[in-house]
């Protein structure tokens, strides 16, 4: 089939195409946001397969699994044909999930290992922390001590390193023990943990670099937030013939908490002397009145290398930065400022055009209230994911101990959902017992009512016929799952709805939701996305390895357990979920986006607004890294195509004891050299400036009447200042005639027009 390279060469600029043909075998693009990095590297992956490269020979590892999937459909656009499907693309934990589950068992691997996710981690160290009675740490302290291994694995130390560099020091402390029994735990579960997917995939590759003995070439996006195991991982994906492209930004680096390694740029080029680094400097995506005032803000730090970046687009509309009196009214401020910035241009912004980026989940919780007020269809990024709600979770735990009913984690969890006469102290009881007997809580329960042994949980009569019935449950399923086998069946969805049936579970999500809520539909949801994902498996999309030299030595097994092994282990490794009330919305509409900072990287909006920017939120209360706090604020930033809105509330109420608080602008945007960068207010609408919206985003403007029908059915307050008018002077912004917005809260900015 012949490749169009013309058409994917099309639109890019010089330095951009030179990257994309060149026959570079190691190549570094350095650039800042916007320079077209991501294009360039989805480029250069079309350019490839058009020069004949098979896509099962190029690995792709992304920051999120959108971004890959965003990926995969701008590829298919430039070469069609599904060469895309065939990819290796992912983020670094699914290549590596991927890897251990076909490859695995040659470093000893079960079959069916689970996948520890930081719910699960901390749940095993609060154990172990209880068991033994640790004395300077409490269970609460988990979620700390989790973060600690973690950060350790990331840096490659492991239990037995670190008990050694501890035993220098003359001293042991709890936490190695903790490390030590949190290890032995997982292991027995066979469950890994995160950071184990990426460790065990470097040995599996280290042992047997045959498994990658296919891959022509590497290519890596968002390079800047790799840590040290990931860069391990990069270099023996690309063994065999080290080709590697990765692009990235040092001024983005934002994972430093998670043990990313700015260092790794200057390591991959003395690991490769090879390597050839190209810089691109033109930005295509924001205004320059935008791209100035981020500037401005990374510019603070002056460790930083100074370096150039052109704006493509005029100068648009200056940011935004307002004061308000409280959390409450900044989320009401937003939503008036996007009903009206909608009406006045006669809707040419869908939702779809429009994020609010937040430092910390917990600021959407003033934001969502005012969305569903206002019926805005939205999509949270933030806060609880959707594998991880309170109807779902269970779910995906029962269909855990069906695959494996050795796992003691997800059946502790399960044992006595819906509830079933086996009080807490029962199951702790349970979880207690196991472990000192050595074996399985399945086994041990299997074993105690059969009579084999006798229980030293307190178990009651009735306890124990709910375990029976929980027994027969988890059988019952097994053999489904195996008939399902024999007959070819591939579809995972009418096994979860047996297991509802049997476990009675939508009576038990209806009795636990409050009024107005509708947990079932989420239950559904899963489903869905089961069937789906089955589809997916079915016509070869799911992105399976190709095969490779290492396969004379694998059993291929294609089968529903299969199935429904890798669906659960997507579900682990999904970083986002957009509820479902979104995704029903009217699609002309569109789905507005409340999103983390950190889950927005590599995105772009043509409106973004970033509430909370005050002292203790960013720069935030625990950061002890001031400048990676101000890298944030400048990626947030720099998401904006066309319009940015920066607030923060002057009084914060403390959630607990509801005392009110001062709270200060964000150190980062109190400069006085970003005064004159800023406005107080959103922009006064005229066609002029429509006009100009339409040319930064390439977008055809509304007609004259579409924007009086739309500013009519609007109704804001006082209607008649916001008549979009080609005048000046016509005052069209700001009047948010409710009291609350009377006030004048810019005393530190004043309107610079
Ligand atoms: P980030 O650092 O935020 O990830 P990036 O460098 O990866 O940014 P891209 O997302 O690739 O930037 O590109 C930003 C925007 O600019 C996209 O909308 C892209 O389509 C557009 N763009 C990139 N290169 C060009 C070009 N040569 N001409 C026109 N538009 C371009
Ligand atoms: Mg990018």
């Amino acid at each position: 089939q012949e490749l169009d390279v013309e058409l994917i060469l099309d639109g890019l600029n010089k330095v951009q195409r030179d990257a994309v043909v060149s026959d570079a075998e190691v190549l570094q693009i350095l650039a800042p946001p916007g320079s077209g990095k991501t294009r360039t590297l989805t480029s250069r992956v079309a350019y490839m397969l058009a020069n004949g490269m098979s896509p099962s020979n190029i690995i792709v590892a992304t920051f999120t699994n959108k971004a890959s999937k965003e990926m995969k459909e701008r590829i298919s656009k430039m070469i069609g044909g599904g060469l895309e499907h065939r990819l290796i693309i992912g983020t670094f934990h699914s290549i590596a999930t991927k890897y251990l589950r076909k490859y695995g068992h040659l470093i000893g691997l079960p079959k069916e290992f689970g996948i520890a996710d930081t719910g699960d981690s901390s749940n095993v160290i609060s154990r172990i922390i209880k068991r033994n009675k640790y004395s300077t740490m409490d269970g609460s302290d988990a979620g700390n001590v989790r973060s600690r291994i973690s950060t350790l694995k990331a840096k490659m130390q492991s239990v037995d390193d670190y008990i050694a560099s501890q035993k220098k020091a003359n001293s042991t402390d709890e936490f190695s023990k903790i490390y030590d029994q949190y290890e032995k735990e997982l292991k027995n579960s066979n469950l890994l943990d995160f950071d184990d997917l990426l460790l065990r995939c470097l040995d599996l590759l280290r042992a047997h670099p045959l498994c990658v003995s296919n891959i022509e070439s590497v290519l890596i996006d968002e390079f800047q937030d790799t840590n040290l195991v990931q860069f391990d991982l990069m270099c023996l994906f690309a063994q065999r013939r080290n080709k590697i492209t990765i692009v990235g930004d040092p001024d983005q680096s934002i994972y430093g908490f998670r043990a990313a390694e700015i260092g790794n740029l200057k390591t991959m080029q003395q690991v490769y002397p090879n390597t050839i680094v190209l810089n691109l400097e033109e930005n295509y995506r924001s205004a320059a009145a935008i791209l100035n005032c981020s500037l401005e803000v990374i510019q603070q730090d002056k460790a930083r290398p100074q370096k150039g970046i052109t704006p493509t687009h005029q100068l648009g509309t200056s940011p935004v930065l307002r004061k308000l009196p409280s959390p409450h009214f900044e989320a009401q401020w937003i939503v008036q400022e996007i009903l009206r910035l909608r009406a006045l241009t006669g809707n040419m912004f869908t939702f779809d055009d429009i994020a609010i980026l937040v430092r910390s989940a917990g600021l959407a919780r003033d934001i969502e209230p005012q969305m569903n007020n206002q019926r805005i269809p939205y999509r949270l990024i933030a806060g609880t994911k959707f594998f991880e709600r309170q109807e779902v979770k269970p779910v995906l735990d029962y269909l855990r101990v069906i695959i494996d009913p050795n796992n003691s984690e997800a059946l502790a969890r399960v044992v006595n959902i819906p509830k079933r006469r086996l009080g807490s102290k029962s199951v702790e009881g349970l979880v207690a017992e196991a472990h000192k007997r050595g074996i399985s809580i399945w086994t041990l329960i299997c074993k105690g009512v059969r009579g084999d042994l006798k229980f030293e949980a307190p178990i009651s009569k009735l306890g124990e016929q709910s375990l029976c019935q929980f027994i027969k449950v988890i059988k019952d399923i097994r053999k489904l799952l195996e008939s399902a086998e024999l007959a070819m069946k591939h579809d995972i969805a009418p096994i979860i709805q047996s297991l509802l049936d049997k476990i009675g579970y939508r009576a038990h999500i209806e009795n636990m939701q409050k009024p107005g809520e509708e947990r079932w539909v989420h239950v559904e949801e899963l489903i869905e996305q089961a069937t789906e994902f089955c589809n997916n498996l079915a016509a070869g999309f799911d992105d399976d390895l190709p095969d490779s030299d290492a396969d004379a030595v694998v059993i291929e097994e294609s089968t529903i357990s299969i199935a429904l092994g890798r669906f659960l282990a997507n579900a682990a490794l999904a970083t986002v979920k957009e509820s479902p009330e979104a995704e029903n919305s009217q699609a002309s509409e569109g789905v507005l986006t409340i999103s983390t900072i950190h889950n927005a990287k590599g995105l772009e909006w043509p409106i973004v607004f970033v509430p909370g920017c005050y002292t203790g939120s960013i720069p935030h209360s625990r950061s002890e890294d001031t400048d990676e706090e101000r890298r944030l604020l400048y990626v947030a930033m720099t998401r904006a195509q066309v319009l940015l809105y920066l607030s923060y509330p002057s009084e914060l109420r403390d959630r607990k004891s509801g005392d009110k608080q001062e709270s200060n602008l964000c150190t980062f945007l109190a400069e006085d050299k970003l005064k004159p960068l800023m406005k107080s207010a959103g922009p006064k609408i005229s066609l002029a400036v429509i006009e100009e919206f339409g040319k930064i985003m390439g977008r055809e403007c509304p007609t004259i009447e579409k924007i009086q029908e739309t500013t009519k059915a609007a109704n804001l307050p006082n209607r008649d200042d916001y008549v979009p008018s080609d005048d000046p002077s016509v005052n069209n912004y700001g009047t948010y005639t409710e009291n609350e917005f009377q006030e004048d809260y810019d005393d530190d900015f004043d309107d610079h027009e």
